[in-house]
């Protein structure tokens, strides 16, 4: 189906807004029948009532959760089995795609191109790539002496709690979810309380694909509640986390105050993007930094939000960035030729508000935009948002904003620009734009970030390349054959030979 105002009026007017708890292969109130209101931050309007997880919900799941992984109706089928069923699922997930586009939309304010047209396709491999995989990888028997024969085996881990943020609802989910599916684990999917509809809808798509009642179960709720309890839960094995750096932390905690379950993090990001004045393609190098922060609102984990610019093309490449950035203004989500949409909600956009204001107050010159917008709406929008003689102590070149809010600095050489890009407590990604393949590979191997981009910036998404963090970014890897290993166990056997 291609994506047309026609498509879009006429499938949302029989849109269906999800708003269950899914345990055990069924949707079901809460049973304290406690909910929350879901508000679309494109106008502002309560969209639906969604039910919240609390104790005994989580009780209730984890513990379906626990029985199918110990029965075995999952976790000891075949990978081939496992990956006929996700397949299966991919397949309901394209005949779906534009109604999980809409929910996403809806629920976090982006737009329905972005949704449509990256979320859903990229969801949609990431769930074939981790199925087609699954049985194409063999265990090992290790080189040990002849009286002996080691099979060093994996096996799933148990209960899988993946906890997920909002800023691409259903995609940052399918990450968690397909690898530890695929692997054999039972899953408890906890969306962000800004954005629970896709992720309870693929429930009951999970059952129709043939995914065993329980092995799956959603528990929409909020951090400090439901998330809290599910990581303290000593029946969950192992919580797969995407979000804040500052709740990755407490989620370590809750292991350390629970059972020692295994953690993984992908936390958040302040990156690096630098421009020597010899990149061939300054124009390329300017829409890509654009792109890099007012893409997806700037609501994205690796954002280029530091520019850090070769001294001797400071001013024009900002005027570039400048000029670009005055065609991806926020607009309707819901129009499929949007560039940008709305900010999540009233509490982030006043944070990006705040840290503007911030930035002015540190010294920072703002050089295009700095303002919310579009206030008629009744939703949430902000100006793309360019500072100017930022020093890289200050808060904004600091601080996660998680906004259309870029900052530019300047260095004299090779070695000044590295050492900006290193100082900072995240690691999760970082440009760098240079004609000279030395440069790029020196730069490369000294900056400390999980993911380098050479002469590109997040141009394009693929299964196949591990994602995640060093330092503060995070803990693991999302994606490609790394991510499996957060959801399996190493098992060594010794046999005996006589
Ligand atoms: P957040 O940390 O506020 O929330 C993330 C999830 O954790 C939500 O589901 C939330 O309900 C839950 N949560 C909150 N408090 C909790 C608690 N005390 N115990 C357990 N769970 C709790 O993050 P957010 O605002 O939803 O998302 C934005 C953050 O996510 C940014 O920092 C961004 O960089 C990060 N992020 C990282 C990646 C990555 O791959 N590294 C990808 C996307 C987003």
């Amino acid at each position: 189906m291609s994506l047309t105002f026609e498509n879009i009026k006429k499938t949302k007017s029989n849109l269906n807004y999800p708003s269950q708890l899914f345990i055990n292969g069924k949707y079901q109130k809460s049973i304290s029948e406690k909910s929350f209101e879901n508000i679309s931050p494109i106008d502002g309007s309560i969209v639906n009532q969604v039910f919240f997880a609390e104790q005994e919900d989580i009780d209730l799941a984890v513990s379906k959760a626990k029985e199918t992984f110990n029965k075995g109706y999952w976790s000891n089928l075949s990978p081939g089995e496992r990956k006929k069923i996700l397949l299966k699922f991919a397949i309901l997930l394209e005949r779906d795609r534009l109604e999980l586009s809409l929910l996403d939309t809806i629920d976090m304010g982006k737009t329905i191109n972005d949704t449509y047209n990256a979320d859903l396709p990229t969801s949609i491999d990431n769930i074939e790539w981790y199925a087609e995989i699954i049985d194409k990888l063999f265990d090992d028997i290790s080189p040990s002496s002849k009286e002996y024969l080691g099979l060093i085996t994996k096996e799933p881990i148990g209960v899988v709690a993946a906890i997920v943020p909002w800023n691409y609802p259903l995609w940052m989910a399918i990450w968690k979810i397909a690898p530890a599916l695929i692997t054999g684990n039972s899953v408890i999917l906890k969306p962000a309380e800004q954005s629970p509809m896709s992720a309870i809808k693929i429930g009951s798509l999970l059952s129709e694909a043939g995914v065993p009642d329980g092995v799956f179960s959603v528990l929409p709720g909020d951090g400090p509640i439901t998330g809290k309890s599910l990581c303290l839960h000593n029946d969950i094995d192992c919580v797969a986390f995407t979000g804040s750096g500052e709740v990755g932390k407490l989620v370590l905690q809750y292991s350390g105050q629970s059972n020692m379950k295994r953690v993984q993090l992908e936390c958040g990001g302040k990156s690096p993007n630098i421009i020597f004045a010899d990149c061939d393609d300054l124009d390329r190098a300017a829409e890509a930094s654009a792109y890099a922060i007012f893409g997806n609102q700037g609501e994205v984990c690796s954002a280029g939000s530091r520019l850090i610019i070769q001294k001797d093309i400071e001013k024009d490449f900002i005027n570039k960035v400048v000029q670009l950035s005055k065609k991806m203004q926020p607009s309707d989500p819901l129009n499929p030729d949007s560039f940008a949409g709305a900010i999540v909600n009233t509490e982030q956009l006043e944070k990006i508000h705040k840290y503007v204001n911030i930035g002015k107050k540190e010294g920072a010159d703002i050089e295009v935009g700095g303002n919310i917008t579009m206030k008629e709406t009744g939703g949430c929008y902000f100006e793309p948002t360019i500072f100017k003689n930022v020093k890289n102590n200050m808060k904004i070149a600091q601080e996660e904003i998680f906004g259309p809010v870029l900052t530019t600095l300047a260095f004299s050489n090779f070695e000044e620009a590295v050492s900006i890009a290193n100082d900072s407590e995240y690691g999760l990604a970082a440009g760098v734009w240079t004609n000279d393949i030395n440069k790029a590979i020196r730069a490369s191997r000294e900056i400390r970030a999980g993911t380098v981009y050479i002469n590109n910036y997040e141009e394009g998404v693929d299964s196949t390349i591990p994602l995640g963090g060093y330092k503060q970014s995070g803990i693991g890897r999302d994606n490609g054959s790394q991510a499996l290993e957060n959801y399996l166990q190493v098992k060594s056997t010794w046999i005996k030979i006589t």
